[in-house]
Formats: structure tokens, sequence, C-alpha cells
């Protein structure tokens, strides 16, 4: 069992909200619709998740004394926004009994258009969330039709021009990949985007399990775009944001200067301790490097003590190819001296790693798309070597 004390205490917390309107069926992560979540538990999941929050804090806190300082505070799901500004004060009420909220830097939450309206938003910044992000995903018809988006145009205009009234900094989410889409509906979609010079774009591409229904059926299969014309999509994206002067700073993350998320780039970049909450997050604790991973299932996760379903100290390895993965997300390149001399050499051949100086290459920019099968090549060349 683990215990926190300071100066163990994560000052990044993630908090999983698992709820959605509609769960969309090509959604993997872990979230039920709101409706089978009210047959289950009477319509009261949200109290009850929010005493489950309390609850996990206190066992984890059960030998700390004071409160820690709390740096970035990142509400995802799921659809938070669906929270009310009454259950969200006292979602922060809970926390502010084992934090020091006072210090908060950056304070982000995940929204979909149709449950936002300005009152909401007001509402939002009063309580000094301080960054939305918001699942726009295309612009398209056709292409929202396939996601199962909810809102309608006149929503998500509303939605952003209110948020640009009320928000310095906000995301708005892109994806990539749909299908149907094609190199010209991709650019429409950007371009409307661009259109309300948002802080920060994120850039996901949709990957469906090959078990959907989509790919056993005739007509919707040949519609799935195929890898090259993925990596063509996130070309397009990479030039067209790199022109209008966005860093691109994570394989899937383009911001204005200084408006990199803070949050997303302690997983990506310093690796601080983070504590995740909610069913299914995971928390990743530095000293001793040990990652816990929290209980998938709603009714086990609210029932338990601490939340937690698995515990796993991390080895030297392990340690290692995590380091490997985010440096490739990041661009900030590895050692030749780590890998086989003939492995990066055919992966530079190819054109999808580039030299960064003399000891170090990346992915080059336009095959960030294929970070995965990149890194399992380098993965299974570093194996290979031991
Ligand atoms: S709204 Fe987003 S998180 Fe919820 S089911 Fe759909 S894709 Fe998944």
């Amino acid at each position: 069992m683990l215990f926190l004390h300071e100066p163990s205490i994560p000052e990044f917390v993630y908090i999983h909200y698992p709820v959605c309107q509609h769960h969309c069926s090509y959604c993997d992560f872990n979230v039920r619709s709101r409706k089978s979540l009210a047959a289950e538990f009477s319509d009261s999941f949200t109290d009850k998740w929010l005493e489950a929050i309390e609850k996990h804090l206190q066992s984890l806190w059960r030998d700390s004394s004071k409160q820690s300082i709390l740096r970035s505070l990142y509400l995802g799901g799921g659809t938070p926004s669906l929270l009310e500004p009454e259950q969200l004060r006292r979602l922060l009420d809970i926390l502010s009994k084992f934090y020091d909220l006072s210090k908060l830097e950056e304070f982000s939450l995940e929204a979909n258009p149709e449950n936002l309206n300005l009152q909401k938003i007001q509402a939002y910044r009063d309580l000094k969330i301080s960054r939305l992000s918001l699942g726009v995903q295309s612009w398209e018809p056709i292409e929202l039709k396939r996601l199962e988006r909810l809102a309608t145009y006149s929503q998500m205009e509303k939605c952003i021009e209110d948020i640009r009234g009320y928000f310095e900094n906000f995301n708005l989410d892109l994806m990539i990949g749909i299908p149907n889409q094609n190199i010209e509906s991709l650019k429409r979609s950007l371009d409307k985007l661009l259109s309300y010079s948002p802080p920060h774009l994120s850039v996901y591409l949709l990957t469906i399990a090959s078990e959907h229904i989509w790919f056993q059926s005739k007509t919707m299969k040949p519609l799935i775009p195929k890898d090259e014309l993925a990596a063509e999509f996130y070309e397009i994206v990479s030039q067209r944001l790199g022109a209008a002067s966005y860093e691109h700073y994570e394989v899937s993350n383009f911001a204005k200067s200084s408006y990199r998320s803070l949050h997303n780039s302690n997983y990506w970049n310093t690796r601080s301790s983070y504590l995740g909450l909610g069913p299914g997050a995971h928390s990743y604790f530095a000293n001793p490097p040990t990652r816990c991973f929290n209980i998938l299932d709603m009714k086990s996760w609210l029932e338990s003590e601490t939340g937690f379903a698995e515990t796993e100290k991390l080895s030297e390895e392990q340690q290692a190819i995590e380091e490997m993965y985010l440096r490739l997300r990041t661009r900030k390149g590895l050692e030749f001296s780590d890998f086989d001399a003939s492995l990066v050499g055919q992966l530079v051949d190819e054109g999808l790693l580039e030299r960064q100086s003399s000891d170090t290459f990346s992915i080059a920019e336009q095959h960030w798309a294929l970070l995965d099968a990149i890194a399992g090549r380098l993965l299974r060349g570093r194996l290979a070597r031991k």
C-alpha cells in the first residue's frame, strides 16, 4: 500500500471524470454514458464520484500533516464540462483540504461545445479555471456525423466566441484520420479553427480498433484513411501550423509562444510526480520511480479505499524505454551510442529519422505520425543488442 508523505506529494494532479453525454462507438477511453451511469447509480454518480475522490485523497494523505502546493490541476475525461459549476466548486473544496490551491499555475478543463453556454463559461472562469480545452475535431458535416458529435455548428461557433471572450488561454482539438476525410476537407477544418487564433491546438490521429464495426463494413472500411494518407494529413497540419507560428512541441501539440500546456509538458519533459484520481487514471511517483494504475470498473473504484488497482516499481530498463518514447515524442533526441548503428543508419536512409547533431537523432517531423512504428523498431533493435 502506498501513502503519501511530504515532500513526495505530487504538485500535478489529473482527475478523470468518466461521464459522457453519449458514448461514441469508436472511443476506448474509460467512460460511460450519463444514461447508463444513471441507470446503475440512480442519478447520483457524480455525488458518489466526489465522495470517492475525497476518500482516496484521505487514504493517501493518511500520514501527512500539512497541505502541499498544487501547481497544476487537469480535469479530463470523459466530458468534465458536464460538471455543473456547483459540483466543480465542491471538488475544489475537497482538494483544498489536502492542497494549497493559491499557487495553482494552470487549471485545465476538457469541454465539449454542447455542454457549454455563456453562463457556465463565466462560472468556470470565476472558479479560476485558466485553460479550456474544447473538443471540436472537424468542421465538416459528414466527418462530425461519423464522429457522433452532438454539437450544432451554431453551438460550436458561439462556444468558441464565448470562450475567447473569457479565456486568454484555450485549446482546440482537431482530429485526423476520420473516415472520408480528404486533404481538402482537412484544410477547410484547419482554416476554420485557425480563424479563431487559438493559442494552442492539439491534433490527434483517430485510431480505430480492428474489431470496430467500421472495419467489418464493406462501405466504411475503404473510407478509413490508410497510414500513408494519415501521414500526409499530419505533414499538412505541421506545415500549415508552422507557417502560422505555432511551435510543434510534442507529437500532437502545437502552441503559440508561452502557451505550452504546463500539465502535459510535465508528462513529457520534467516528469515530476503526478497524481491521477478517478477510475482508470494513473499516477507516477518519481522517487523511487513507481506507477500506480487506478481501478477501471466504476463501482469497484467507488468502493475501494485508495482507488489503486496495481502499483508497479519501474526497473531501470522500463525507465529507459519510457525515456526513449518521451524523447521521441518531443524531439529531444536520442544518443546514437545507445542504439545499433546499422539500424539507426537504415532508418535515417529511409527518411524516418534525422540527425540532430553528431551525437543525437530524432524522428523527422513529417514522420511523427509513425512514432509508434519507429519506436517499436528502435526498441526491438535495442533489446536485440542486450
Ligand atoms: S465524447 Fe469524447 S471521451 Fe466521450 S465517448 Fe465521445 S470521444 Fe470518448
